[in-house]
Formats: structure tokens, sequence, C-alpha cells
């Protein structure tokens, strides 16, 4: 019978929310349908912090096969080195983790923080924070090594995002208990999930080809010139396999923050584009600056009255 473990890291659970949001499988289904015994998750398990030790050690001394080790939250190094900022029985998890990475079939980085260091990451860094296998892009910087593979012959298999899509979750569980084969890119995220921008399905497109630009939130014009939106340098299936199958953050008026970046959380501010003049700093993905300052003065003239008046239905 295949298991799976969910340890928790240093993180907030919205990727075990994330999870629970889930609808095609939902966890239950998922779990049920692939007879696949839920050795523990910190949300769901009724059995005491005192069980999963147990259960960590009886893995560790192969008592136990395990087949998925989902982590959910950066890895604390700090202080020192010693990894005592984050512990589970008086060990830290930092070690747990690596012994349990080295038993399990295949290893799933939960979210942003498990796959890159996310949040807890980020400049100062005081508890040293990594993700499992990177830090930001750096595949050296991670707590496993660069050439670490699961039993299964894969490096982590980092499903970005914060939280991580639960589509993009239960999927990639089902693609793992099935054996099917993985195509992974250069940040080890399956390109089934990653390799379609943001920016693609948003309904704010017809605004952002004709350059109508919106300076303050609640209309329905494109947030990308002005208040901060990374949708056409990200990839992620938000837009085009809806969160909650209603909506997405740029559908409602929330720019993406590009969380599944391992650059995120970006330095300066999530609700502001910057710019040179009028021109944003960051162009969407592979244009060419000068082409785009052509093509803007040229959209923007040619903008319809109906997009100009805001008239378009969202
Ligand atoms: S709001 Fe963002 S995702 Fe939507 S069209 Fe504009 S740039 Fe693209």
């Amino acid at each position: 019978m295949p298991t799976l473990l969910w340890m928790q890291t240093a993180a907030c659970s919205g990727d075990s929310m994330s999870l629970l949001c889930a609808e095609s499988p939902d966890l239950l289904e998922l779990l049920e349908g692939h007879g696949v015994e839920l050795l523990w998750h910190p949300s769901l398990s009724p059995t005491s912090a005192a069980d999963l030790g147990r259960t960590i050690d009886r893995i560790l001394a192969d008592e136990i096969d395990l087949t998925v080790l989902c982590v959910e939250g950066s890895i604390l190094l700090g202080p020192d080195g010693t990894g005592m900022f984050d512990s589970f029985g008086g060990r830290p998890k930092k070690d747990l983790v690596a012994g349990l990475a080295a038993k399990a079939q295949f290893v799933l980085a939960m979210g942003t923080c498990a796959a890159f260091g996310g949040i807890p990451a980020s400049g100062p860094n005081p508890t040293d924070a990594v993700g499992l296998q990177f830090l930001r892009d750096e595949p050296d910087g991670g707590l496993l090594e660069r050439e670490f593979r699961s039993r299964a012959g894969l490096p982590v298999i980092n499903l970005a995002g914060c939280p991580a899509h639960p589509n993009t979750m239960v999927q990639t569980l089902l693609w793992a208990l099935s054996g099917m084969r993985l195509e992974l890119d250069h940040l080890h995220r399956p390109t089934e999930f990653y390799s379609t921008l943001v920016h693609q399905g948003c309904t704010r497109n017809e605004y952002h080809e004709f350059d109508v630009e919106e300076r303050d939130f609640g209309a329905p014009g494109c947030l990308f010139f002005n208040l901060g939106c990374e949708g056409p340098t990200t990839m992620a299936t938000c837009n085009s396999i809806l969160w909650n199958n209603q909506s997405s953050k740029p559908r409602v008026g929330v720019p993406c923050f590009a969380c599944t970046s391992p650059a995120f959380p970006r330095a300066h501010d999530l609700f502001k584009t910057n710019k040179i003049g009028e021109v944003p700093v960051v162009l969407p993905l592979g244009v060419n600056r000068a082409s785009y300052m052509a093509y803007k003065g040229l959209a923007r003239s040619a903008a319809p009255a109906r997009l100009l008046e805001r008239k378009s239905k969202l």
C-alpha cells in the first residue's frame, strides 16, 4: 500500500489549506482511489505528536516504506547551522526531513517556501531559511544537495506557489502514485503546470493589448503598467485553471505577485510597477524593449472607445 507523510516545517499552513480546496479529485478521493495510507498530516491526523515521532523513526529504520514525502514550509538551518529554530521532539526538523527524503520514493516541495525558501528566506533571513533543494534560484543553496535524487530517481519536485495551486498538488500526487513520467523544468517544477503564463486567460487581457492602464484599484483595466502585476512574466495556471473553479487574483483586481517564482517575494512594493518613465522595467516575457515602446504608443492610439470608457464587461 502506498504511503504519504506530510511534514510541516517553517510554514503558515497555506498549502495545507489550499490542498483541502482541491476538487478534482479532492484529497479523500485521491487517497481512497489509490489506496494511500496517510501516515501523518498536521491538519488531518487524529494521532498525537508522539505517534508522529514513532512513525518517523519507523520510516528511518526501514520498518515503513515511504512512497511520498510532502514538505510544506522553508527549512530553517539556524541558529549557527543547528536547525534548532525549528525542532520536533528535540530533533531539528532539517535532519528529520533530510533522513525522510532519503527514504522516500517521491519528495514533493509543497509551496514556494519548501521549493525556494519563500518569505522566510527573503532578506535579512535571520533564521537561515532555505528551500528543500534550492535557495531562491540557486540549486546549491537548499537543504539537500544538487545531486539529490529520491528513490524514483527524481530531484525534489517543486510545486511552487504561495500557496501552491490545489489542482497542481493533487494532479502531481496522482502522477506520482500512477508511476507516470513527470517532465520538470530547470527549477524542477512540472512543466504541465509551469509552462504557461498567468497572463494567459486573464479577463483583463484586452485592456493589456490596447495599453489601457489602471492607476487605482477597483477598475477593470490591466494592472501591469502601474499596479505591480507580474502575470506576463510568471509561470502558473492561475487564469487557465481557476482557483475554487471561480477566479484568480488578477481577475478580481489583485496583481499577480509572481509567487511561483524563486525570486518571490520581490524586494520592492508588491502593488506598484517599477518603471523607467512610462515603461515598466520588467517587460512581458521575451519582449524586446525598443519594439515594446513603439508598440505601446500604437496600441494606445488604436484602443476602442468602449475600453477607454471601461465598458468591457469583466
Ligand atoms: S492584470 Fe496582469 S495577468 Fe491580467 S492582463 Fe494585466 S498583466 Fe496580464
